[in-house]
């Protein structure tokens, strides 16, 4: 498999990949690694994990160098991303032993409940490109302390950082028959698919999402759907720094080229506002220095895949089209690698794409709307639901809206954003099943109750 640099399209590095029988032979060893494994105290797998984390931080520079060629982020993004990462395996390694730990239910003279908590055994990781380090954390650091063998298919768009992921673990002590990294594009995720795992935990696209649950569901074993998203963000007409809040809203929608399952993907807009949020909201974007992903100080690198800019072009023509008006960017920039404009539409509304499916690039909608009712009605028309922000001085008000929207997660004054402390949930097409805190540990157990009577 070809590995291509999206700033340059010059060609980093051949890998070779797994074909059905490799991905069998690995399936059959983890199969048996898991048992040693998981008979091993959660004290030391514990350590295995510590060990990873320290190696994380101590190989930042050369981690975040291959993440920054391969995906094309900007590298003190990359940076970022990983001490993120750290941070989330912090959570886990504090936290995880308690929540993992037997409960008494009921202690009576005659009779004691007990919960305890089993690994579900050997689970698939298929993983997305866009965050490599953090949205692979949430699954196979957990899945690990909790006792489970890990399948981990990276996207072959963040092959190498899936590689360098895999030796890290064995290096921290994790055994080469617990977790494993395949290679391969969507072909070799198939054949996991096709194997008798024990839990699929999926992050990507809703399509491919769909797709996986409806060939996993006869299995009958838990599976994970983490999605895409359409985030709205809502300014009320109750908020005094609009420029801030602007500078706030373009990072959300433009971080990482606009490649995060929670970018802000639409944003509305207090008619008493909009004029001036829009005005300021062009000009920081305006700002924003575009390059190579591995220069310093770059916050806008190319796109990731190349087909992208085509997504992005028939957004803007759609949007166009339909009365929208191009207030910066529209176009791919003309230079090799996969580099689209930051772009602005306004005068946009419902019937074109740009503020219904999902961007997954530097490209957005903003609309004027005239009170909180049309806000909330715009920012529900959705089948999508993962994050929701609203922008308000009046937290009651933040309340009244954020009860109505159907989203995992809602925020104040803030956007793109993620805690490893509260669920990372989706719905809708956003997906099920959560990451993080307490239930993205317990995701990677079964429970059994104990009903002893004496
Ligand atoms: P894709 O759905 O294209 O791919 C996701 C993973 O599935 C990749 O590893 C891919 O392999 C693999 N895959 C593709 N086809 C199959 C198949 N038939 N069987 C098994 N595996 C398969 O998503 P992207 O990688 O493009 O990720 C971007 C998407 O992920 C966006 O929609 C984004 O919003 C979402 N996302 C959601 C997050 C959340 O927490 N909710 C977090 C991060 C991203 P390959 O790439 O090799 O083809």
């Amino acid at each position: 498999m070809k590995i291509i640099n999206p700033s340059t399209e010059e060609l980093i590095k051949e890998v070779q990949e797994d074909s059905s029988e490799s991905v069998q032979k690995v399936y059959e060893a983890l199969k048996k690694g898991q048992i040693s494994w998981a008979n091993q105290s959660v004290d030391s797998r514990i350590e295995c994990i510590k060990k990873f984390k320290e190696a994380l931080l101590e190989q930042i520079d050369s981690l975040g160098s291959i993440l920054s060629s391969e995906v094309g982020k900007p590298l003190n993004q990359s940076g970022n991303e990983i001490r993120g990462a750290a941070g989330r395996i912090d959570y886990f390694v504090d936290n995880s032993k308690e929540i993992l730990s037997t409960r008494t239910a009921v202690k009576e003279p005659n009779l004691e409940e007990e919960v305890s908590f089993e690994p579900l055994g050997v689970i698939a990781n298929i993983s997305a490109w866009n965050y490599p380090y953090l949205v692979g954390v949430n699954v196979f650091i957990p899945a690990l302390i909790a006792g489970n063998a890990v399948l981990y298919k990276p996207s072959e768009f963040s092959t190498l950082t899936g590689l360098e992921i895999e030796r890290l673990m064995h290096e921290a002590g994790v055994p080469k028959d617990v977790f494993k990294c395949i290679v391969g594009s969507g072909d070799i995720g198939q054949q996991l698919l096709d194997l008798p795992l024990d839990g699929y935990f999926f992050t990507g696209s809703h399509k491919t999402g769909q797709y996986i649950y409806e060939q996993v569901a006869p299995k009958m074993v838990p599976c994970q759907m983490e999605l895409g998203g359409k985030d709205p963000m809502y300014v009320s007409n109750n908020n005094d720094d609009i420029v801030a809040i602007a500078k706030g809203a373009a990072e959300g929608a433009f971080y990482n080229n606009g490649q995060s399952c929670c970018a802000v993907e639409r944003i509305y807009v207090h008619e008493d506002h909009y004029d001036q949020f829009v005005n300021a909201f062009v000009e920081e974007v305006k700002s924003y220095p575009i390059g190579l992903s591995t220069e310093e100080n770059v916050f806008i690198g190319p796109l990731t895949r190349e087909n992208q800019i085509a997504v992005l072009e028939n957004q803007v023509a759609d949007a166009v089209d339909k009365g929208a008006e191009l207030k910066l960017g529209g176009q791919a920039i003309d230079r090799s690698g996969y580099y689209f404009q930051p772009t602005v539409l306004t005068n946009v509304n419902h019937d074109m794409e740009v503020m219904t499916e999902e961007s997954f690039g530097p490209i957005i909608g903003i609309q004027s709307v005239k009170d909180n009712e049309e806000a909330i009605a715009l920012m529900k028309d959705t089948r999508y639901g993962l994050t929701s922000a609203i922008y308000t001085k009046d937290k009651e008000e933040f309340r009244s809206i954020g009860k109505h929207m159907n989203s995992g997660t809602v925020y104040w004054n803030c956007c793109d954003r993620v805690s490893a402390n509260v669920p990372w949930s989706g719905r809708g097409n956003s997906g099920f099943g959560s990451t993080l805190s307490e239930e993205g540990i317990k995701a990677f157990v079964r429970p059994k109750a104990w009903q002893m009577r004496f």
